[in-house]
Order: C-alpha cells, then structure tokens, then sequence
C-alpha cells in the first residue's frame, strides 16, 4: 500500500467543512500550503483566524462546496456528517465534486456514506486522522485513506498539502475507518488503562508526576509487544514461553484486589480478567495472551 510524505505545490481551491479543533487544524494547513481555501462550520463565528490568514468564509454550507472540486468534512461523526451533507441544496452542488470525509465513524458508516454519494453523483473518499491537531500541517500528522485509487491518486496532491505521512489502504471504501476503530481501540482501552493506574497509584499515596516515568517506562515495552503479537496472531501460534496467560491472570488479579481495596471500580480490568480465565478454562492456560483474539474472534 502507498504511503506518502511528499509536500505538494499549490493545488486546486478546497472547501473544509467543520471548523471543530480538526477541522481548524486542516484548514490552517491547506492555508500555509498556499492551497485557496473556503470555509464552513455549522456554528458561525469560528472561522475569524482563517479569514485572517486568507480563507474565504462561506456563509453556507452550498456556498462552500460550490467553491472547490474538493470538499474536506471533518465532524464529529458520521451523523454530522449526513446532517450537512444531505441538505438538497448541498447534495445538488456536490454532484460531481469530491467529498473526502475525514470524520471519524464506524466502516459501516463509510460504506453507507459512499452508497449515498454513489446514488446523488457524489465522488466519494473516505479517511481518518489517527494524531492530534497538532500535527496537521507537519511531518508528524498520520493519514489513512480508502476508496477508488484512481479518485485517490487525482486528489492526493491537495490532502499531501496537509503534511505528515498519507496511506491509501484499498479499495474498499470501509478500510479507512476499519483501520481507525482498531487503533481507537488500543488507544482508549490504554488511556482508561492509564487513568485507572494514575487512581489506583493515588490512593496509595503516589502522584501522577511520581509514576508517570515508570508509567513511560510501560509504554516503551509496547512496541516490541505489538510487533510480536501480530506474528503471534497472524500465525496463530500463540505461544506463552516466558509470558503464560497464567502468569497474566496472577497480576491482573492483584489490580482487581488492591483497587477494590480503596473501594476503586476495577470493572475494566476485571473485563480483561475474565477474558484471561475463560481462555485458561478452555485449557489454553500456557498459550500466550495472544490466545484471546482466538476467544474474542468466534462468532
Ligand atoms: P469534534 O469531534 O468535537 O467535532 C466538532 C465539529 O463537529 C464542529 O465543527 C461541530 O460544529 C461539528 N458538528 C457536530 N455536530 C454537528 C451536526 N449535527 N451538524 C454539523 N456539524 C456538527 O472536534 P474535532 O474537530 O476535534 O474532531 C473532528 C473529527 O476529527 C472527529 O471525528 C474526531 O474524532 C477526528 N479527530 C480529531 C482529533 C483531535 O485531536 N481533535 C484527532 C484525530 C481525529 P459546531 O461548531 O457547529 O458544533
């Protein structure tokens, strides 16, 4: 799959609708890009920084994605999406322009939103950002993308104008945000993870600033973990020597014991508990952790 870092020269005019922290973000980008930029959000009054550094206000939605081949939608949510997009006005002077949503959503979603561009003449990419607004406009900024190659390849010099790395990843119009739950998984099963630890850790007398170093220390055995794991899964070995799912139980259970013990809800972590002791009761106890895609993965 095409990944893609190189900064284009001035493209087409581009429309961003939504001018929420991402959308503003991909907005200033496009602007510092040199790319002729229109602006839109549902709640007026947010665009004032924009115009100062040249982006044309369009009082509506119609308005804007009358200005550009290419409209940009970043929104909270497919929902918002829809709520913008599927206005008559809108729909019409979108017929045979480009919508490239970078919302996030569901891959359901995205296939539903490309059958509604399909059937109004709407050409149609779907997207996601998986880094902060603060990466917009740098090296750093990640972008996935799926959707026609063809259709891709035709606008990739304008979404190259954001920066950062841009990876087209097939066809199917649903890959994109496939991709994006998968990784909003790890993120924000980690995260609550931290957050409970940083409570955990507090009630016995540690700060956030006193873990935290050894809370990075964690974060940086990840990678290795991950890397493994997929060889793990993809071959479906799932092998525990050195790391038996017993072992995992052990710890997990003195979490749930010492969290309980500061009356701490520990219902995530007794969620990952059980999974760990019904993949042991199926007499999977020396395998590695990696046996729970097995259990999680049965329909
Ligand atoms: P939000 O997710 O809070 O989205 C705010 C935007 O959505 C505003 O423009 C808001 O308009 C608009 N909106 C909400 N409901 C509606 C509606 N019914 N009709 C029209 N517009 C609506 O903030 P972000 O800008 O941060 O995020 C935008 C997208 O980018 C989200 O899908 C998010 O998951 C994704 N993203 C964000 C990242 C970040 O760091 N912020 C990182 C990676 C992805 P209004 O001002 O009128 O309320």
């Amino acid at each position: 799959m095409p990944t893609h870092t190189q900064q284009s020269a001035v493209t087409a005019p581009v429309t961003v609708l939504g001018l929420g922290p991402m959308g503003r973000a991909l907005a200033a980008a496009f602007l510092a890009a040199g790319v002729p930029t229109t602006v839109w959000n549902r709640t007026p009054g947010r665009d004032g920084e924009l115009v100062e550094r040249g982006a044309l206000s369009a009082r509506t939605a119609e308005e804007a994605v009358s200005a550009s081949p290419l409209t940009v939608v970043c929104v909270v949510n497919y929902d918002a999406s829809d709520a913008v997009l599927h206005d008559d006005d809108v729909t019409r002077a979108l017929k045979g322009r480009t919508v490239v949503n970078l919302s996030a959503d569901t891959p359901e979603r995205a296939r539903s939103a490309a059958s509604w561009a399909a059937a109004h003449g709407v050409r149609y990419l779907d997207g996601a950002i998986m880094t902060p607004t603060t990466t917009i406009g740098t090296p750093h900024g990640v972008f996935i993308h799926s959707g026609e190659a063809a259709l891709y390849e035709e606008h990739r010099p304008a979404l190259e104008a954001l920066g950062g790395t841009h990876t087209h990843l097939g066809e199917d119009i649903g890959r994109a945000a496939a991709y994006d739950v998968a990784l909003l998984d790890i993120f924000w099963t980690a995260m609550t993870g931290y957050m409970h630890a940083l409570a955990l850790a507090k009630a016995e007398g540690i700060s956030a600033r006193e873990l935290a170093p050894f809370a990075v220390g964690i974060g940086a055995i990840l990678p290795e973990a991950f890397e493994e794991s997929a060889v793990e899964v993809d071959n479906g070995t799932h092998s525990g020597e050195g790391n038996p799912i017993t072992s995992a139980a052990s710890t997990m259970a003195h979490v749930i014991h010492a969290s309980e013990g500061h009356g701490i809800d520990a219902g995530v972590m007794r969620a990952a508990e059980g999974l760990v002791r019904r993949v042991i009761g199926e007499g999977h106890g020396a395998d590695g952790p990696t046996r729970i895609t097995e259990l999680l993965g049965r329909r």
